[in-house]
Formats: structure tokens, C-alpha cells, sequence
């Protein structure tokens, strides 16, 4: 007798779907087998598709924005826009730490924010301009259990940024393997820093900053034979670039993230009257960067959201001023439908085995197999409207897209904390100890 079972659904195993079923006790997976065995209790997936759990890689919870705007949701408000997108483990960030004790305040800081969470989430260490060296920081990054290590490129004012001494020390202490050293990749010397206004965001930030740093970032990689990882990738051209110049590194010792936000929009929303709503940096990029983008879509290891939502408040205060808009935008809740919307099943390894391998949470995350945690999402195909933000964000650009996937039902570690679209109280989200 089982604790639970899923029966009758197609079942995601192996990067094809099979119909069978999945047999949990306790917060594990303990068998799947087309064979039915009794359960204490019984889930009719008939019709249905089960996949592992979706991880959101890249997630700004309560981030402090400029114009002394917080992001819009807390570990519990974003956890419930997980669960209802299907996503049973989240990564947020550590704040950028110059020194070991510093990283070590960040995490003790960062573990009495959590509480409320109702799905798993896991960390991402950040470092800026050193005090104590890349080894060391390292270490504690590892000993933690947040073995992924975020540098900026950019941002000198907020005091986060990393000079290229620091990056390329980072990427040289993780060829031994046990960190991930994870960038965001804008040549701080090509962004116009003078023109403050929002609608000229595309302009002050064009391709070249990314292009640029990324080339640098992989001539130290292939220098020291490190282990990077750009984050949100925007420009079609960046790909292309790689491919051309470094496929002897990429997905090897340099993986790639993007976000839907990047294969969604454009620029050209810049033009419109309401702007705002789509101020993010990295900025939205041209159709044509775009369209490289998509086709290149298989380059890209790990969808991600950079999830960082602010109220339409907020946004609008700033009244298109650089100095004080707060920059970002949500997604977590449609990360899987929108971009299944684009390439169908072939982004779930992407959202779930992809990141749980780089991020050190493989086999107990992102994968349907007996052992790992029972991390399950239940969904249907065919057409659906984005028409409800579970965020505690009273906005998204996303509102009012058709998408071809529906998530249904989410369960963290044994227990459904959406199941046919009612939100469940009663599961705790928990701290996943990375280890590479
Ligand atoms: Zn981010």
C-alpha cells in the first residue's frame, strides 16, 4: 500500500512521454510502473501530463529596487505563483558579498525571510569587488550549499559590480568544479550611463554590451577551463557568436540561461504608452535579435524568469527616470506554458533536469524517478489565456497572451499544494542544499 499514486497520466521520464503510473510514500517517488497498486490515496491523471516539478533558476524575491521600491513578493506571496505555474523549486539570490563573513550574514539573513514558503527553494550566492579572494569565497559559496556564485558586470553605482580582475579570478578557481561562477554579462564601458530615459533603454544598452562581455567571459572560460554561466541571455547575436567562436567550450565549461521574456517581446514596446511595464535590463532587443534568438533556442540550457515584479505604481512614479524606475518584471507563474507555447515538451529538460544539474540538486530535484522527491506537475494541453496573476504583483505584461499549456496541479514533496487550480495550505517549503 502506497501513501499516494498518479495514475493513467503520460508520464515525462527520459525525454519522452509513456503512460503510467507514479507511486509516492512519504515526500519520495517510490515506484512508477505501469502496473496499478493499491493507494491510501488516488490521483486520476487520465487525459493529463506529468512532468518533475519546474525549477525557476533566477528569482528576485523582496529585491530592493531604485527609487526605494521593494519587488512584490515575499517567499510566500512567490511561492504561491510558483505552485500555481507548476514550479516546485525556486532559486533567489544572496545579497553581493565583498568578503566570507559578509556571504555568511547574507545567507543567516536571507534563511529568516523564507519562512512561508510553501514550495523547496534553493540560493545563489553573490559576490562583488573582493576583499577576501575567489578561493575563499568559493569555499564558503560550497560549504553552504549555494555553490553557484553571481558577478555583475555592471550596476558601479548600486556598489555590486565586478571588475574583470574579480570575474576572471572567479572563473579561474571554478575549473575545479565545485562552483558555478554566474554572470550578468553587460560591458559596463559600452552602456550610455548619461541618458536617463526609460524609453531609450534598448539604445543605451544595445547588443554590443552584451556581445562584448560574453566574448570575455568566454576567452577566460576556455583560458582556465572554468565553469560559467551567463544569465539571461537576450541577443540572437550573442548565440551565434559563441557557436561560431567558442563550441569548444559551450555547454561544456559555458552553459547559457534565457527568459521568455527575451523569445515574448521586443523593443518596440519601448514606443508605447505604457513603457514601464516593460523596463528590465538587460533591455528587450529588436525582432531580429529575437528571431536569432528563437532559432537558436536549443542553445540555451535553462529557461529562467529573472522574476522581479514591481507594482504598476511603482513603475509609473518614476515617470520614465532611469535614476529612480524600478527595474524588472514577473514571469515565474507562466515560465513552463509560455515557453512550451513556443517549443512544446521539448523545454521541459530545460526547466527541470537542465538546472537541477547545474545548480547541484540532481537527482533530488528535477527528475520523475523512485528517490527523488515527489516534485510533480500535472498539466493539459491546448489553448489557454492568461488571465489571473497569483503574485502579489498587480501586473504583468503577460496578462492577456494565449499560451497551449495549463498547469493543474502542483505537488512539493508529497503533498499537492495546487491541485485542480485550488490552492492547498499545509506544505513548507524547504532549503535545497546545492552540491556540484
Ligand atoms: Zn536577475
Amino acid at each position: 500500500m502506497y501513501d499516494r499514486r498518479i495514475i493513467k497520466g503520460l508520464v515525462y521520464q527520459d525525454g519522452e512521454f509513456k503512460q503510467t503510473n507514479v507511486y509516492i510514500n512519504g515526500e519520495k517517488i517510490a515506484l512508477i510502473s505501469p502496473e496499478i497498486f493499491e493507494a491510501k490515496q488516488s490521483t486520476d491523471a487520465d487525459g493529463l501530463f506529468v512532468a518533475p516539478g519546474i525549477i525557476d533558476a533566477h528569482v528576485h524575491i523582496s529585491l530592493h529596487g531604485a527609487g526605494g521600491n521593494l519587488s512584490c513578493d515575499d517567499y510566500r506571496s512567490g511561492s504561491i505563483a510558483a505552485a500555481y505555474g507548476g514550479v516546485t523549486t525556486f532559486i533567489d539570490f544572496l545579497g553581493e558579498a565583498a568578503t566570507v563573513a559578509e556571504m555568511r550574514d547574507f545567507f543567516r539573513e536571507k534563511m529568516e525571510m523564507t519562512q512561508g514558503a510553501l514550495v523547496d527553494y534553493a540560493l545563489h550566492a553573490s559576490a562583488k569587488e573582493l576583499k577576501d579572494s575567489a578561493g575563499e569565497m568559493a569555499d564558503q559559496a560550497a560549504a553552504q550549499g549555494t555553490p553557484s556564485i553571481k558577478l555583475y558586470t555592471t550596476y558601479r553605482p548600486s556598489g555590486i559590480y565586478s571588475s574583470p580582475q574579480t570575474v576572471e579570478a572567479f572563473i579561474e578557481r571554478s575549473a575545479r568544479g565545485d562552483v558555478r561562477i554566474i554572470i550578468h554579462a553587460e560591458d559596463d564601458a559600452l552602456i550610455n550611463h548619461e541618458n536617463k530615459d526609460a524609453r531609450n533603454l534598448a539604445q543605451n544598452r544595445p547588443p554590443e554590451c552584451e556581445i562584448e562581455e560574453v566574448r570575455k567571459i568566454a576567452e577566460w572560460t576556455r583560458k582556465h577551463q572554468g565553469n560559467s554561466y551567463i544569465v539571461h541571455v537576450n541577443c540572437g547575436e550573442t548565440v551565434e557568436m559563441l557557436k561560431k567562436e567558442y563550441s569548444d567550450i559551450l555547454h561544456r565549461n559555458l552553459y547559457l540561461e534565457s527568459a521568455p521574456q527575451y523569445f515574448v517581446f521586443d523593443e518596440s514596446v519601448y514606443k508605447g504608452e505604457d513603457y514601464y511595464r516593460y523596463t528590465i535590463t538587460p533591455p528587450l532587443r529588436s525582432a531580429e535579435q529575437r528571431e536569432t534568438l528563437r532559432r537558436n533556442w536549443r542553445e540555451i540550457s535553462v529557461f529562467a524568469t529573472d522574476h522581479c515584479p514591481f507594482t504598476l505604481d511603482a513603475k509609473r512614479k518614476a515617470e520614465g527616470n532611469l535614476t529612480v524606475m524600478p527595474m524588472g518584471m514577473g514571469g515565474l507563474e507562466y515560465l513552463f506554458p509560455l515557453m512550451h507555447s513556443f517549443y512544446g515538451s521539448g523545454v521541459i529538460d530545460r526547466l527541470t533536469v537542465n538546472p537541477a544539474k547545474m545548480f547541484g540538486l540532481y537527482p533530488q530535484k528535477g527528475v520523475l524517478a523512485p528517490g527523488s522527491d515527489a516534485d510533480i506537475v500535472l498539466y493539459s494541453e491546448g489553448p489557454a489565456v492568461i488571465d489571473k496573476l497569483h503574485s502579489a504583483a498587480d501586473d504583468s505584461p503577460y496578462l492577456g497572451l494565449e499560451v497551449n499549456a495549463k498547469v493543474i496541479s502542483t505537488m512539493s514533496r508529497g503533498n499537492w499544494v495546487v491541485e485542480d487550480g485550488e490552492l492547498k495550505e499545509g506544505s513548507a517549503g524547504k532549503f535545497v542544499f546545492g552540491r556540484l
